[in-house]
């Protein structure tokens, strides 16, 4: 990776994490599932709305509190799912999770551009220790995702 890439990468990450997209609640959403991360710190909601088949995400939103790779990455991720499948948005958590736990000698050979925007976490995987904060929001909606909706879901835990 070039530097004048990273520090774009850096910039995207700071904007969002600085002013995060979709920072709102959803009323009436489908799923709300919160998350917390123990060791970051970093703790938030998902909401997701589904179209009326329970298929496609129509609607994402995250509220939380937090370092600015997990806002940052709870801000791009809602912004990414909209419109995705059940299915299409799991895969894409897979792709996601294997780009940034990559092996820093991998990560270059990584197909990063197939993940769009979401490519400006590619850096994450230099630092093991801010995976859990880039993964939380993509913990939730994997739980809301994979779990029936109910009233009182558990907090997911990135532990
Ligand atoms: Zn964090």
């Amino acid at each position: 990776m070039t530097s004048d890439l990273r520090d774009l990468y850096q910039d995207v990450i700071l904007d969002h994490g600085k002013k995060p997209r979709n920072s709102r609640v959803i009323e009436g959403a489908t799923f709300t599932q919160p998350a917390f991360n123990p060791l970051c710190g970093d703790k938030g909601t998902l909401y997701l709305s589904m179209d009326p088949g329970g298929d496609k995400i129509v609607d994402a939103a995250y509220v939380g509190a937090g370092c600015s790779i997990s806002t940052a990455s709870a801000s791009i991720m809602t912004d990414f799912v909209k419109g995705k499948t059940r299915e299409e948005a799991l895969a894409t958590f897979g792709l996601f999770h294997d780009m940034i736990t990559a092996p820093p000698d991998r990560a270059s050979h990584r197909p990063v551009q197939d993940l769009g925007k979401l490519s400006v976490f590619s850096g994450v995987a230099e630092f093991p220790a801010r995976v859990k904060c880039a993964t939380l929001a993509w913990h939730a909606l994997k739980a809301a995702l994979t779990e029936a909706p109910g009233p009182a879901p558990t907090p997911v835990s990135t532990e």
